[in-house]
């Protein structure tokens, strides 16, 4: 079995990461932490966490550090992540959050932060197209259907396109990925942590592109992380 790793993935709402961070979590047999998913199962449950994220997410606002850093925290205290570590989607979000994650981790940093990187003309397009099942979060798009109707090839939940893929909240996201989640490039990158992977062409090829990145950055390790 492949060795473990602590991953954080970037991009725009769009690039791909959600595609990727489950090729990457059935490859390291890691555990894929998305606080996207969290949040809509929280939101479908009618949590207290929950009933406060509803109205924020549906707009694209963020939710507050804090809160998040909470949430995150929990999670990776459990014991799945501690065996084998973890890829964290749609987190950090804002360079205080990174800061609050570097904290938490310490003395063990992350091993690898990747930037999937897309144009911003073809999020829009994937955006536009996105369809999500409602009960586990698999993928589709408007060209790359169901096999029935709008009915999940995975669990036979529906399909459906995500309250926050309107228009309106779209550009909202986008603006707010350039102000508060863009700085976090910088960030990693001073800290020779970052690896930036071309997000364009099929899914396979994009994944291929990543692994490489990981097992180059291993290898400059001396074939292990952490
Ligand atoms: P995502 O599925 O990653 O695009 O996340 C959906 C929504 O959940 C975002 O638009 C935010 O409202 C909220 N959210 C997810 N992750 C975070 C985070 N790390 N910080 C703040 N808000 C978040």
């Amino acid at each position: 079995m492949a060795a473990g790793a602590r991953l954080v993935v970037l991009g725009k709402q769009g690039a791909g990461k959600g595609t990727q961070c489950l090729s990457l979590s059935h490859h390291y047999v890691v555990t894929h932490v998305s606080t996207g998913d969290m949040l809509r199962e929280a939101v479908k449950q009618s949590t207290a966490l929950g009933l406060k994220a509803k109205e924020l997410m549906d707009h694209g606002e963020l939710l507050g550090d804090d809160l998040i850093m909470e949430m995150v925290s929990t999670r990776l205290e459990e014991s799945d992540i501690k065996d084998r570590g973890f890829i964290l989607d749609g987190c950090p979000r804002t360079v205080e959050q990174a800061k609050m994650l570097a904290d938490f981790l310490a003395p063990v940093d992350l091993d690898l932060v990747i930037d999937i990187e897309v144009p911003t003309s073809q999020v829009l397009r994937r955006l536009a197209s996105r369809r999500v099942c409602v009960d586990c979060g698999a993928n589709y798009s408007l060209t790359a259907r169901p096999l029935i109707n709008w009915t999940c090839d995975v669990c036979g939940g529906e399909v459906v396109q995500r309250v926050d893929d309107t228009e309106e909240a779209i550009s909202r996201r986008l603006e707010i990925y350039e102000l508060q989640t863009a700085p976090l490039i910088d960030w990693y990158q001073s800290r020779g942590q970052l690896a930036q992977v071309t997000g364009t062409g099929a899914p396979e090829a994009v994944t291929k592109r990543i692994v490489r990145a990981i097992e180059e950055r291993r290898n400059r390790k001396g074939g292990r992380f952490s």
